[in-house]
């Protein structure tokens, strides 16, 4: 069983529908990338996942848990990590609280369990020694690996990255880039929308091409990225 599965998935804001008829599964260790001009959906996609967006149409599951308001939802999120754009970490805790937050407070771990789960995975994004800072001491490079450790915590069955090196100056993408490389070389589950093509080819399993809310194409990197 796939651990995502969209089936007919349709999302309006008014008359405008930004998702149409989306169909998709992901399987476990899958590395998908979406990719689209902008405007045509990918974000909205990742976003109905975790019902950060809800949908009109259709059904969402993850894991065999149909994604609606209520405890399926909770148990979705326990689930799906998500990492954004703007980091969007906690700016009056430290790294390291940031990371140990979460498994605090939903896995109901002790603060010195979380935090020595959290020292593991700051030196796994190789930032250890930034453990007691705060999130405005860091570059952003660091601030998104701070991003995907605090994902990482709450032991995801999948991750959702939406434009993970977008608010990054050019000398920092690569090591954000190369972290992300790191989880898909150790077999975890992931939908990227990035507007990195070297990384898509390198790293995805399959590319879904998205174009004014629709799938327009699903294909292999080396399919995708070599039709004339
Ligand atoms: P992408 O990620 O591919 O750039 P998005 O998923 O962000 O595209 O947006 C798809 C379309 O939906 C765009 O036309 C965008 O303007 C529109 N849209 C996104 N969010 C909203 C919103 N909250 N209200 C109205 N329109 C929105
Ligand atoms: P609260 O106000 O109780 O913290 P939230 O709505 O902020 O409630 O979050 C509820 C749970 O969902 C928290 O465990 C939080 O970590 C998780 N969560 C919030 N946003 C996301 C997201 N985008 N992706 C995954 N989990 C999320």
């Amino acid at each position: 069983q796939p651990i995502i599965q969209m089936r007919g998935v349709t999302k309006r804001f008014g008359n405008f529908a930004a998702l149409r008829q989306i169909d998709l599964d992901i399987e476990a260790g899958e590395v998908v990338v979406l990719l689209g001009p902008s405007g045509s959906g990918k974000s909205t996609l990742i976003r109905c996942i975790n019902l950060l967006e809800t949908y009109d149409e259709g059904d969402v599951v993850v894991d065999g848990i149909r994604v609606e308001e209520g405890r399926a939802l909770r148990q979705v999120r326990e689930e799906v990590g998500m990492v954004f754009q703007a980091f969007n970490l906690f700016p009056n805790l430290t790294v390291l609280d940031n990371i140990a937050l979460g498994p605090v407070r939903v896995r109901k771990l002790s603060w010195a369990a979380a935090r020595e789960k959290a020292r593991r995975l700051l030196a796994r994004v190789g930032i250890a020694e930034q453990a007691d800072k705060y999130p405005i001491q860091l570059s952003g490079g660091q601030q998104q690996r701070v991003g995907i450790a605090r994902a990482l915590a709450m032991e995801p069955r999948v991750l959702l990255f939406d434009e993970p090196t977008s608010a990054l100056d050019p000398e920092m993408v690569g090591e954000v880039l190369d972290v992300i490389k790191g989880l898909a070389g150790s077999g975890t589950t992931m939908l990227l929308v990035t507007h990195e093509m070297g990384f898509a080819r390198k790293v995805a399993d399959r590319i879904v091409f998205m174009e004014a809310g629709e799938i327009k194409e699903i294909a292999s990197p080396d399919t995708f990225f070599t039709r004339p």
